[in-house]
This record gives C-alpha cells, structure tokens and sequence, in this order.
C-alpha cells in the first residue's frame, strides 16, 4: 500500500513529503496506524549524516506510537484497536546470546534499526515513524499504557527506554547524587526517572534559562556549566551521572565532578571524537560506561514503570510541516523537552 511519509532525499537538504510502500502483514506482523512520532536528535544526527553511512531517501523516526489497524494469521499478542509503540530496532537475528536474553539491541549480527537500514537479508530499506503506518513482526512492538497520554507516550520508545536502561543496568541506588547533563529529550526523561528511583538529582546545563523548567521537572538543583570555577564547585560531589549531550564536550572536565569509585554513562553521540585523559578515572577509581536504548523486555518494563510512576515526556506538538524548523530549534536547545509529530498532519500521497 502506498502511504504518506516525509523524507530527507539526501544528507543535509529539507525533509520534504515522500510517499513511500508498507507491506500487508505477514503471518507474524501488525500492520499499525502511527498517531504521533518523536522527533530525537539522533534523526538529526542520520539525517545529517554526521555518523556516516546514511542511507537515503532517509524517512526517520523512532519514537513511533498507534493503532494496530491489522493483524497477521498467526499473531497471538495483538489485535485489533491496541494501542503499541515501535522502538529504534524492529528486527534482530533472534539466535545470538544478546537476543536470546533480550538485549536486541547488541545483537551480533547487528539489530535492523527502524529506518536507515535494510530489512533483514534484503536491500530493501527501512522507513521510520515520520509517515502514517508501519509494518512490524509483533515481536518487536510494545505494549503502550492506556494511563499514559498517547502523544506524550511517543518519546519514551527512544528517550524513555535509553535513560532508564543505564540507571538500572549500573545501578542508580536511592539517596544517590545523580547529575543529569543536558537537559533535552533524554535528559528530562533522566530527571524523572532519577526522581522516582529515590535519587538526589542535579541538572548540569548549559541554559541558564531552563532553570526554573529544570527544578519544575522534578530535579532538586540546577547548575549552568561554563567554566572552571562552575567544574570547580562541584568537584567530586556525585555518585552518577548521566551524559546525554549530542555535542562534542570535554568528558574530562564532567569525570571531576564524580565521587570516588562514581560513574559516568555516556548517552549522546557527538559526531567527532573527544580525548579522554587517563588520569580523570585513574586519580578516584572512577568509571566511565556507555549505553544504547534498550532490549524489548526492558522497554515494556520502563512503559509499565511509567504508568505505574504517573511518568510520560513533556512536549511540544507539531505539524508535519514545521519538521525542519523543529530540527533548528532543537540544535538551539529550544525545546520543551521533545518534539512530537501530529501524523494527521501528513498530506494524502500523491
Ligand atoms: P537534545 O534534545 O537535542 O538534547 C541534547 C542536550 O545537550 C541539549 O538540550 C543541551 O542541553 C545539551 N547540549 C547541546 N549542545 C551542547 C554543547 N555544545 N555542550 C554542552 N551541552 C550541550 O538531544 P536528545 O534527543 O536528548 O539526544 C542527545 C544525544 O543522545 C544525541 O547525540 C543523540 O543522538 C543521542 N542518543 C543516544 C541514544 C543511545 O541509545 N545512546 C538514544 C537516543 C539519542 P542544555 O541546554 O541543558 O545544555
Ligand atoms: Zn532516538
Ligand atoms: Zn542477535
């Protein structure tokens, strides 16, 4: 069937309306209605092609959240009317260790991202949530809360699931100090998430003016980061912190402000690398981890978390049309905290 999208037809020119194939379901598959799609930085990031490799005409979007519109033969999670989030992946090889324990994300033959890669064993490219339905094995597709807004539900499949992996894979504790660095799309949802894990959070920011937003949010203190003296202040005074910039930045300057055998879990992917000087995890025993999103189990526990939690994104809702000038705002850090796309807004395909 041919629906309505918006792509980018190559690296750094403006999306622009697409109309693109999704297949009837297959045996395994759902077909579903997308209702809203967040926009993160990292379809920024691939539209851009700042990571390399880009695939185009790039339809992104991985935030996907709907309907399920249609059912294969043989689906036995899903029907009709459900409402189901799609992720960043919607495939993996199934026989790796990573997949066997639900870690899709690592599998070893690399998982099949949403868009910007090829559906397994083929050449056919995969389209995002930036269009109006999506064909999807139900394995790869979550159960969204009804208690959640559905629109404000979208950012969790991405922001939601990479924040929350890291603070129980290394094991936020209650009454830690936790500092949550950039506060955009994964950091706001960092914030909640340290909040109701029991965690005494900061927020390091480079915006003096989202201050009053940040201590709004939930976080108990708030501090822009510019120069050796802000480092300086708050030298070894956390146990944790999350790093969600997309920017290149100085790691080392961040590790001082970690405790004695503290962590640093890297979130963002700035397109150029940045020197790491041994002597700022050597000096305090410190650690520094990375993390991407999430398995599937791991991403249905976060969505129950957050019904659970009253927890959902703060966004702004927009049209289809007003995509390009949201990627502007966004590298400006002006937004509040996540752009969501209205798919209604998507015009008939030609
Ligand atoms: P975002 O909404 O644009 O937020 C990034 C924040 O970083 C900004 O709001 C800003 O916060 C801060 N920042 C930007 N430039 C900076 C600079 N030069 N120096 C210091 N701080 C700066 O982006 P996002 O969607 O949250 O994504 C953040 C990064 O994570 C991106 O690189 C994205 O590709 C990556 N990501 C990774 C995963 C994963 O699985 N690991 C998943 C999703 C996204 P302040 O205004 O508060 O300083
Ligand atoms: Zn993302
Ligand atoms: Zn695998």
């Amino acid at each position: 069937m041919k629906i309505s999208a918006y792509a980018a037809a190559a690296a750094k020119v403006p999306l622009a309306p697409h109309a693109i194939e999704r297949r009837e379901p297959g045996p395994h598959e759902v077909l579903i209605d997308i209702r809203y799609c967040g926009v993160c930085h990292s379809d920024l990031h691939q539209v851009r092609d700042e990571w390399g490799g880009s695939i185009f005409p790039m339809v992104p979007g991985h935030e996907i959240v709907g309907h399920v519109a249609k059912v294969g033969a043989h689906v036995a999670r899903f029907k009709v009317g459900d409402t189901v989030g799609v992720g960043c992946f919607i495939d993996s090889c199934r026989e790796c260790e990573q997949c066997k324990t639900g870690e899709e994300q690592f599998c070893e033959q690399g998982m099949t991202g949403t868009y910007n890669a090829y559906e397994r064993g083929t050449q056919t490219p995969t389209y995002g949530g930036y269009s109006t339905r999506i064909t999807v094995n139900e394995d790869y597709v979550l159960r969204v809360p009804e208690s959640i807004p559905l629109d404000r539900a979208a950012p969790l499949l991405c922001a939601g699931i990479t924040t929350y992996s890291p603070l129980r894979h290394y094991g936020l504790k209650k009454g830690d100090k936790l500092a949550v660095v950039g506060l955009g799309g994964l950091g706001h949802m960092a914030v909640k998430f340290g909040r109701a894990m029991g965690a005494e959070v900061t927020v390091l920011s480079t915006s003096e003016s989202k201050r009053e937003a940040a201590l709004e949010l939930g976080a108990h203190a708030f501090a822009v980061m510019r120069d050796k003296e802000d480092f300086k202040a708050l030298s070894k005074r956390f146990d944790f912190i999350i790093d969600s910039v997309s920017a290149p930045h100085d790691y080392n300057a961040y590790l001082s402000l970690l405790k004695t055998d503290g962590i640093m879990v890297l979130l963002g992917i700035p397109e150029r690398p940045v020197p790491l000087a041994a002597g700022s995890l050597v000096t305090q025993r410190r650690k520094l981890g990375g993390s991407m999103i999430g398995g599937i189990r791991e991403t249905q526990e976060m969505l129950d978390f957050c019904a659970e939690h009253g927890i959902a994104s703060d966004i702004e809702l927009i049209d289809i049309a007003d995509i390009n000038e949201a990627y502007e705002r966004m590298l400006k850090g002006d937004v509040r905290y996540r752009f969501v796309i209205d798919t209604t807004t998507l015009p008939e395909p030609a």
